[in-house]
């Protein structure tokens, strides 16, 4: 498979560090709020990601954090704790909005179609690995102590700018947004490794350290988590784009300075899910949740389908007529799947589910290309063989998309059933099939026809069969 990579800017073959498994990383939800859809988009494009290089046949292992602590409101290390403004806000402990966050997110993620990764890792479980990591950094001379918080120091680098010849004035982030600069840090960029000073109302978690009463910054999370539970180096790391920088760019820093040598061989960044006004994001502009897709009357899925029709490198804008077409273009492909027969006879068209396969795998290997994956299941439908063939392929290529295509065709098939079943037993015109059987039975013919004109009336046409008198609809 050939995947972009972040960090060379170029799309490369995918080979795995170790033969035997993958190891890959994703930054978790910052759990102060409920996930937006666009959070969303980024975790179900990593989600396919992780579902097809298990399709080829890797055994994956991979690791999330759930960020509860250390995030500021800046990504610069500066601005009120996160945490503590969503507890504030509902009146709740920063630990009680933790959890309720938390089971928040996974619930919309198994409405998504979105696996757990192997382990989530809540970021306040492993302060222990980061004041370790600390610790090696300012042995090292990578950090530094300044007003109570301990720093990583970015002129030690070669090179900080990993993801792009940014210019260092253009990347202002304290500036950006719109907070103070730390007096503190000693190049802008700089950033903290270990709080126990904060300009604003302090973290309500805390725990001891080598430097004060603190907590960890935000970056430091999941360089811990990540060696705590995949060692010392991974295939791929995973992240919306607005991660790149500062976040990720302050991951490879401090993790290559501890480690000594190159941590992560590809970068995989989702890129936005955009409104027409911008970036959604949890501060400002739209806010949409997959609770309120489902308020207005959305399946969630087709939002996952609306999703893998564009590709995760261009930026997606919603709007709510695009997700109607998304929804429109599901329920096509699901009329269509239902109209399969699974219980068809014949043999599987082996050769001619490798060829379908072989359709669907040229997309995805073509840098996740999941529009092209989602022709490929079209080409199935359009492919000259056998329903059960056809079905075999469409279920293949659904354990990586995760539509649920198989299960709301049956579903659709059911329910078609279902409403001929109750159309059959109308007990209405049951009765008055019956009335019109024994007028004639007693030859009254006149009582006979005027039951017919009044199921006419009613849309009902009678058929007169060897076997009795049988009705239907007039279309
Ligand atoms: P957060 O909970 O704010 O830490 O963000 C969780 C994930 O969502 C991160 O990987 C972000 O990069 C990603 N993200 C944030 N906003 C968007 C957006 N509008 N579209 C896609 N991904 C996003
Ligand atoms: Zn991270």
């Amino acid at each position: 498979m050939y995947l972009y990579n972040s960090l060379t800017r170029k799309k490369e073959l995918f080979v795995p560090n170790h033969p035997d498994i993958v190891k890959m990383y994703t930054c978790g939800p910052t759990v102060y709020h409920y996930a937006h859809i666009g959070n969303l988009r980024t975790y179900i494009m990593e989600d396919v990601l992780e579902k097809y290089l298990r399709y080829l046949g890797y055994n994956v292992k991979r690791v999330m954090n759930i960020t509860d602590v250390g995030h500021l409101s800046s990504d610069g290390d500066t601005g009120e704790d996160k945490m503590l403004k969503g507890a504030k806000r509902e009146h709740k402990t920063v630990m009680e909005i933790a959890k309720m966050y938390t089971d928040a997110f996974f619930a919309d993620c198994r409405k998504l179609n979105i696996k757990r990764p192997d382990v989530v890792e809540p970021a306040t479980n492993c302060i222990a690995d980061y004041i370790h990591i600390i610790e090696t950094l300012l042995e090292k001379g990578y950090a530094y102590r300044a007003g109570g918080n301990v720093y990583f120091d970015t002129s030690k680098l070669e090179k900080y700018y990993v993801f792009n010849d940014f210019n260092a004035e253009d990347l202002d982030v304290g500036v950006r947004e719109g907070v103070e600069e730390d007096a503190n840090k000693r190049n802008k960029n700089d950033f903290v490794l270990w709080f126990t000073q904060s300009k604003f109302e302090d973290q309500a978690l805390k725990w001891d350290s080598p430097w004060g009463v603190g907590y960890p910054g935000w970056h430091i999370e999941c360089t811990g988590i990540s060696i705590k539970h995949l060692g010392e180096d991974m295939d791929i790391h995973c992240g919306g784009i607005d991660n790149a920088f500062p976040h990720h760019t302050n991951e490879i820093a401090q993790s290559e300075a501890y480690l000594g040598h190159k941590w992560v061989n590809f970068w995989f960044h989702v890129l936005h899910l955009n409104t027409t006004a911008g970036k959604m994001s949890k501060s400002s502009g739209e806010f949409l949740t997959v609770s309120l897709l489902e308020q207005k009357g959305y399946d969630p899925i087709a939002y996952r389908f609306f999703c893998l029709q564009s590709h995760y490198r261009k930026n997606l804008v919603f709007s709510w007529e695009n997700l109607d077409n998304a929804v429109l273009a599901y329920n096509k492909l699901v009329d269509k799947i239902a109209a399969l027969d699974p219980a068809a006879p014949g043999e599987l068209d082996k050769q001619l589910l490798w060829e379908l396969k072989q359709r669907f795998r040229k997309g995805m290997d073509a840098d996740l290309n999941t529009s092209l994956g989602i022709t490929a299941l079209y080409d199935v439908l359009k492919a000259k063989t056998d329903d059960r063939t056809k079905l075999a392929a469409i279920r293949d290529f659904d354990t990586v998309l995760g539509l649920n295509l198989i299960e709301a065709a049956a579903k659709k098939r059911e329910a078609a059933k279902q409403a001929a079943a109750d159309e059959e037993r109308d007990p209405e015109i049951e009765a008055l099939l019956a009335a019109r059987t024994s007028a004639k039975k007693e030859k009254n013919f006149a009582e006979a026809d005027r039951i017919r004109d009044e199921l006419k009336a009613k849309g009902i046409e009678i058929i007169d069969t060897p076997q009795g008198p049988k009705w239907r609809r007039i279309k």
